[in-house]
């Protein structure tokens, strides 16, 4: 197929075009007017058309294509970006006496009347976006105000926010609005981490800032983001009123808050912050106040900026609610990984909308600190956490005779000591191999997608299987047969095979993955890839010391340690002997990767600078598909240097070796479709 296409490269180019277009709409009426004028299997299909065609031909490269939103692009260092325009903070204010104080300073500057744009205060991260000519340009966080990080891949990824643009837009502009998560789509992402066994996130907002951050784009693509647009900025702006921008903003495929409301005078704004202080918390996202903005641009600028923020703007806080209840213990649960939370769980209290039980008490220090006694009233409060937090006691009811509370020293679930780490407070259950929460979070690692990925095989089951002795360790899986599992708890006929089957197919998994879900304490995905990238075999790396795991790239001191404690244990040995015995792959494989021609056999190849035709990763694909081999360095075994916008040192070196053919990306191309 691939070469019956090539011959008709405008058909193709079309068919790109139509999709792009097409997916672009669809994205719009779904995320903008929450419509759905075609199916998501009917989106998905065209998707992927859209996805393989640019895979194949990445001469029609659009950095606007709607494949952008699921990620995959890579970013290792965010580059440092100043903000045209500084992104100012909001001063706040916390009654309604600071409000008319606020209005008593406005009106000795402007002496006509004051209408207001009344908004809600969206708790995420901030970000500013420049449009070109209709088109999303770059994307960068509020950083310290001045200058911030470029995460524009990441932000493509999001699908509130337009990549292309409608109607009669102005050009160039910046938008600015707030990255959040919806309380739905931060659960779903805590649910998922605690079936893998990773540690949950605290809150909606530093979960939604810090996955701005990740380096993969694909990764923040699954964290289901949402955004909300809410300034307009541009050196000429094309309205009077920032209502009208607003409006204008939803025009042109903006996602515009549906709950901002224009406001006459105080009074309505007093009514605005009312009504939704007593109903945020039926908003399915979270905010933490409102924020009141001068409608009239002219006014705005008459009345300008202090050092930190705009006079015409200002947010109200709302008061975190709290109320008091009464300690009836505090247990200790032992996590995955062996970590201990201590929680308190309390008399319970209607807060903000829910009932709360339980409070997180975090660890001993937190404890210490609040002086908690036996049977305390607490004060009990939901802030930017979900997991409400004991603010303090109330020490007037505290019975005579009650006694302060005095952290474990053993481990409840199997009596070991515990030991409390040096750098935080916490303590941990060092009896890994054995503690059962501990036992049951290794397998749970084991089976989870980005390790052995055995679907079928969920948290619950595990401990099911654990309870029943059937199972202790990852090995254990391999010998599981259906008449053992089918008498479990709402297990059937098909269920049961779907284990069988995912155990079996996880015999396919490469060694990377297997690497990291036999649970290696501090080998993580990206190490484990590093770890097989050096070492061909389990034993290989077993017979590694210390000193010959540090020289590996990004592997110190204390992960080195780890691999040798791991491998110094004979239970591991044990399992490990078992789990190459049932054919799991224990060493590298034969790299598999589809092979499209020959032309560049022979030849290596290295990328430097701002690529804008392709990815990275895409043009390191496209020479391994055409058999080249990409090196990490220029040197005289380098053929060729594929250099992109501001290539330096690299670029240099190549000059000065002066036998290495330096190659734009559009000659790269040229290079790989030559036959
Ligand atoms: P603060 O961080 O408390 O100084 O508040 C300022 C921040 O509020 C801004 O940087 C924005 O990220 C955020 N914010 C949330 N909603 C809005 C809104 N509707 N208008 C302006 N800023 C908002
Ligand atoms: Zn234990």
């Amino acid at each position: 197929m691939y070469k019956s296409l090539l011959k008709m490269p405008e058909k193709i180019q079309q068919r790109i075009e139509d999709l792009r277009a097409e997916l672009h709409q669809y994205n719009y009426d779904y995320y903008i007017l929450d419509a759905a004028p075609i199916s998501d299997f009917e989106f998905d299909l065209k998707l992927k058309e859209l996805q393989e065609l640019e895979k194949m031909h990445p001469e029609f490269y659009d950095a606007n294509s709607p494949t952008l939103r699921v990620g995959g692009e890579i970013t290792k260092n965010f580059p440092t970006i100043q903000h045209q325009f500084r992104m100012y903070s909001l001063d706040n204010s916390y009654d309604f006496d600071d409000l008319e104080d606020w209005e008593k300073r406005l009106i000795k500057t402007i002496d006509e009347p004051v209408e207001f744009v009344a908004e809600l205060k969206y708790d995420g991260a901030s970000i500013s976006i420049l449009y070109e000519n209709g088109k999303l340009k770059q994307a960068v966080t509020r950083g310290d105000g001045f200058q911030g990080d470029e995460i524009t891949a990441n932000v493509k990824t999001i699908s509130d926010i337009p990549l292309t643009l409608k109607g009669d837009f102005p050009s160039p502009f910046f938008m600015r609005g707030e990255i959040y998560l919806t309380r739905k789509n931060f659960d779903n992402i805590n649910v998922r981490r605690e079936e893998e066994g990773l540690d949950l996130f605290m809150n909606p907002r530093n979960t939604a800032s810090g996955s701005l951050k990740m380096q993969d784009s694909g990764e923040v693509s699954k964290r289901k983001l949402s955004a909300v647009l809410y300034q307009f900025i541009s050196a000429e702006t094309p309205a009077e009123t920032h209502w009208e921008l607003l409006q204008n903003s939803r025009k042109w495929g903006f996602k515009v808050s549906d709950q901002a409301k224009l406001c006459k005078n105080l009074d309505e704004i007093k009514d605005f912050i009312n009504y939704w202080d007593e109903h945020r918390h039926k908003l399915p996202f979270e905010i933490d106040g409102i924020v009141l903005k001068v409608n009239s641009i002219k006014q705005q600028s008459q009345l300008g900026f202090t050092a930190k923020s705009p006079r015409w703007a200002m947010a109200y806080k709302f008061k975190a609610e709290k109320v008091e209840t009464e300690l009836v213990t505090v247990t200790y649960q032992v996590g995955r990984t062996g970590a201990i939370t201590p929680v308190a769980n309390l008399k319970p209290v209607l807060l903000a909308g829910t009932i709360v039980k339980r409070a997180s008490l975090h660890n001993e220090d937190i404890i210490k600190k609040l002086g908690l006694h036996e049977h305390d009233f607490v004060y009990v409060e939901k802030g930017g956490e979900i997991i409400p937090k004991i603010v303090g006691i109330n020490e007037d009811k505290r019975k005579p005779d009650s006694q302060e509370i005095q952290y474990i020293t053993h481990c409840p679930e199997c009596g070991t000591e515990l030991v409390r780490t040096e750098d935080q407070a916490i303590h941990f259950c060092p009896n890994d191999l054995h503690c059962p929460p501990q036992v049951v979070g290794r397998m749970i690692h084991y089976v989870s997608r980005k390790a052995l990925n055995i679907e079928g095989l969920g948290a619950e089951t595990i401990e099911q299987l654990y309870r029943e002795k059937l199972v202790e360790n990852p090995a254990d899986f391999y010998t599981l047969t259906k008449e053992q599992i089918l008498p479990l708890e709402r297990m059937a006929e098909k269920s049961a095979q779907n284990i069988i089957d995912g155990v079996e197919n996880s015999k396919q998994i490469p060694f990377e993955k297997v690497l990291f879900g036999i649970g290696i304490k501090h080998v993580g995905e990206t190490v484990a890839k590093k770890l097989a990238k050096n070492f061909d075999t389990i034993d290989d790396l077993k017979n590694a010391t210390a000193e010959d795991l540090i020289q590996v790239d990004d592997i110190g001191g204390k992960i080195a340690e780890s691999i040798v404690n791991f491998f110094n244990d004979s239970e591991n040995i044990l399992m490990i002997e078992r789990l190459k015995s049932y054919g799991v792959h224990l060493e590298k494989g034969e790299s598999t990767s589809e092979v499209l021609s020959t032309v560049l056999e022979n030849k290596t190849f290295l990328f430097t600078g701002k690529l804008s035709l392709f990815t990275r990763e895409a043009a390191e694909e496209m020479v391994e598909k055409h058999g080249g081999k990409n090196i990490s360095a220029v040197s005289k075994n380098l053929n060729y240097l594929v250099v992109g916008e501001k290539a330096g040192s690299k670029l240099k070196k190549a000059q000065d070796i002066g036998t290495i053919e330096i190659l734009d990306e559009q000659e790269f191309l040229d290079l790989v479709n030559q036959h």
